[in-house]
């Protein structure tokens, strides 16, 4: 169970930090969630990182440039995976070491944060208009 739950009004974020035995008032760690990543369009996970089997067996195409679409996919999808994944562990790490969270000036550290990760990572490309599967 977790100790002391923060609740962030950006990106969804919910943080549960649990205390530790031997360390009096500090946190000895805790999870974090949040919309900072989007899940795998098929098992909807956001860990999967689009390994998980249904995926796979989308990206497998006889069409050259459509495997190499998708393959730019998937990359694209990990390295914006990678970073959002830092991003909420930078966080996290933050509020077990006891520095405010919720304080106005490091909501903003988070939302300049997410920004420059959209910035720096591909746009998720031609997804909808060339290589979404059928979902009928
Ligand atoms: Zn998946």
């Amino acid at each position: 169970m977790a100790d002391k739950i923060i609740q962030l009004p950006v990106f969804n974020i919910k943080i549960e930090l649990t205390k530790g035995t031997e360390t009096g008032n500090k946190y000895a760690g805790g999870q974090i969630t949040s919309d900072l990543q989007e899940p795998c369009f098929f098992c909807k996970h956001k860990f999967c990182g689009m390994e998980c089997p249904d995926a796979l067996e989308w990206l497998h195409d006889r069409d050259l440039d459509i495997l190499h679409k998708k393959l730019a996919y998937i990359h694209n999808y990990q390295v914006n995976k990678a970073a959002t994944d830092t991003l909420e562990s930078m966080i996290l790490s933050a509020a077990i070491a006891g520095i405010d969270v919720e304080s106005p000036s490091f909501l903003e550290v988070i939302e300049t944060t997410s920004d420059a990760i959209s910035k720096n990572v591909p746009e998720l490309l031609e997804w909808d208009k060339v290589i979404k599967p059928d979902t009928e």
